[in-house]
């Protein structure tokens, strides 16, 4: 299932344009392959980064520049 998601950060209450990708998975529910993605804006790149590689959840960050091509499952 794929869905389209504004391009805005997925921190709480930001409403930020979003300059980020983070992908993650978590391995007690989701199988090796899936992958989940929250975007980020600068400034909150490295709560939501830090957040999810504490956890062992942060596979990769990519930079978020077409919103067209943005897509969660
Ligand atoms: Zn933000």
């Amino acid at each position: 299932m794929v869905e389209e998601i504004a391009p805005q950060c997925s921190a709480k209450g930001c409403r930020a344009t979003a300059t980020w990708q983070l992908h993650w998975n978590n391995p007690k529910i989701h199988t090796p392959e899936r992958r989940k993605t929250w975007l980020a804006c600068d400034d909150h790149r490295p709560t939501l980064g830090s957040f999810l590689d504490a956890r062992g959840f942060l596979r990769e960050v990519t930079p978020f520049i077409a919103p067209e091509s943005a897509a969660v499952s």
